[in-house]
């Protein structure tokens, strides 16, 4: 189990803006908001995407139930990452002390059943506070069967999500990379004109598939990238990053502390970047070039730049003119608060308010740059909060996560999915594409139209009126007694009757 000490440590990053800010190893709560994952679901999910590792959860079921499979990452092969493992501890195994030998045998039968290239364990709330010593079964059983064992220490009650992340980032720091060198470059793709460079992606999910879009670029500039943690990455891939010449933190500072570790420990520069739009693909590609210093790279890189940004501006036109002056509520977090206003600003939006939740003040400031001094940033990400806003600023959609979709459609607003659960990838030039079309058919849907007329069965034609006064008009009232409701008087007879009749009647004419 971590001390008070290692988690200090954790939370202290100089790498990280929030940094001055008191540590904490808990989130603030607020009643009535949700309070976001535990450190175990930050550290499953930013290794999860690791494809080709058996993920084993130590644990009761519900730790492994509720973070499994909660982000939309893909892989392009090995598909290990998506069976969920878990040693299921029971009151039983807590009571008689057998939460050990569970979890080594939940090893061995990982092992024996999917020959993996290496294991991970992820420890949780009930397993660290009985005192197992997941390190101890960890060694104990790598030495037994020869394959790697990695304790990821990540109990929830340690802190948040993002503490999650780091520790997550931490675990590969000091058990897998640096374990091995990188594949020499096979003859097929070595290039006599030009110079390969190793790189590496941090906090790069690959969510629905989108690094896919960026990942030919990276082959004609040359850049071999050795590794994307931890988007459709492998086992293999991760011990080989402390060879790559520069390391980019994609869109988010989860795992910063693995790019500035591997600065210290390596000598590795970094930079930051994002693949949102055509304005920050071109940057990012830009700075790894720069990063490098290598003029040749540099000249290609502009030259691609140039190529793919004149391709895909003619290609968006057409979906430009449908999109223009449409009015949209941002509500995401972080980098994308502002790398999503940039890209659809280039698309001739009108981004009428971005939500700040979990933006840096660097965040902020680009946000000022982008969209103005008087810009409106949102805090609040209750219902009533970005409903409201969307009504003022007559928004046309909202653009959040997944949690806000039923928000927006409860109240017919067109929504469109930007976080981690999105089925459609946005990242590269080729992503705007997917962005756009997705924009679109979702603001031109007709099912708005139809969802905010009145209810077919609501609408009261004059002829229906005046059949069913006929109806009433016209009944036997010989036998008649008081209606159940006491208003007016109807045999039964004559009650079955005029149901039967109005029955009959069409209906929403
Ligand atoms: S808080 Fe603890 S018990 Fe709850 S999901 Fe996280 S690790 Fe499991």
């Amino acid at each position: 189990m971590k001390s008070t000490k290692d988690i200090a440590a954790l939370l202290d990053e100089p790498a990280c803006e929030h940094n001055k800010k008191e540590k904490s190893g808990c989130a603030k709560p607020k009643p009535g908001a949700s309070a976001g994952g535990c450190a175990f679901d930050g550290a499953q999910i930013a290794l999860l995407p690791i494809a080709d590792v058996a993920h084993i959860v130590h644990g009761p079921i519900a730790c492994a139930g509720s973070s499994w499979d909660n982000r939309g990452t893909r892989s392009s092969g090995a598909d290990l990452y998506r069976i969920g493992m878990t040693t299921d501890l029971t009151e039983q195994d807590i009571v008689m002390g057998r939460s050990e030998k569970r979890l080594f045998h939940a090893i061995k039968q990982a092992i024996d059943t999917y020959s993996p290239p290496a294991v991970f364990i992820y420890n949780t709330c009930v397993p660290a506070l009985v005192g197992d010593d997941i390190n101890a079964v960890c060694k104990s059983a790598e030495e037994r069967w020869g394959v790697p064992v990695v304790p990821i220490d990540s109990a929830g009650f340690y802190g948040t999500k993002n503490l999650g992340n780091r520790i997550a980032g931490d675990a590969m720091v000091n058990h897998v990379i640096g374990t091995r060198d990188p594949d020499p470059l096979p003859l097929t793709v070595q290039r006599a004109e030009i110079k390969i460079h190793d790189v590496n992606l941090i906090g790069e999910y690959n969510i629905a598939g989108e690094f896919w879009h960026v990942l030919p670029l990276f082959d004609e500039l040359g850049l071999r990238i050795l590794c994307t943690l931890s988007g459709d990455a492998r086992f293999r891939e991760v011990q080989t990053m402390h060879k790559a010449e520069v390391n980019m933190m994609v869109c988010s500072k989860a795992m910063v502390n693995v790019a500035r570790k591997l600065q210290q420990k390596y000598g590795t520069p970094w930079f930051e970047g994002s693949y949102y739009g055509i304005t920050d693909t071109s940057q990012s590609l830009r700075d790894f070039a720069r990063v490098l210093n290598d003029p040749d790279l540099t000249e290609r890189t502009e030259a691609l730049i140039l190529r793919e940004e004149t391709r895909i501006r003619t290609e968006l036109e057409p979906w430009k003119v449908r999109l223009k002056g449409k009015r949209v509520l941002l509500f995401t977090g972080g980098v994308k608060s502002w790398s999503v206003i940039s890209a659809l600003q280039d698309l001739g939006m009108v981004v009428v308010a971005t939500g700040t939740k979990k933006s840096t003040e660097e965040d902020k400031a680009r946000i000022r740059e982008l969209m103005g001094e008087d810009t409106v940033m949102i805090d609040d990400g209750s219902p009533r909060a970005l409903l409201k806003i969307v009504h003022d600023y007559k928004a046309d959609i909202l653009i959040a996560g997944g949690r806000n979709m039923y928000t927006a459609l409860k109240a017919k607003v067109p929504f469109l999915d930007i976080n981690q659960e999105r089925e459609f990838g946005y990242e590269g030039y080729q992503g705007m594409l997917e962005l756009v079309r997705q924009l679109a058919l979702t603001i031109e849907s007709p099912v708005w139209e139809a969802v905010r007329a009145p209810a077919p069965w609501k609408v009261k034609t004059s002829s229906l009126v005046n059949r069913e006064n006929e109806i009433v008009n016209t009944a036997d009232l010989s036998s008649a007694k008081p209606s159940p409701e006491g208003e007016g008087w109807v045999t039964t007879a004559r009650m079955q009757e005029v149901e039967q009749r109005r029955e009959q009647l069409p209906r929403g004419i």
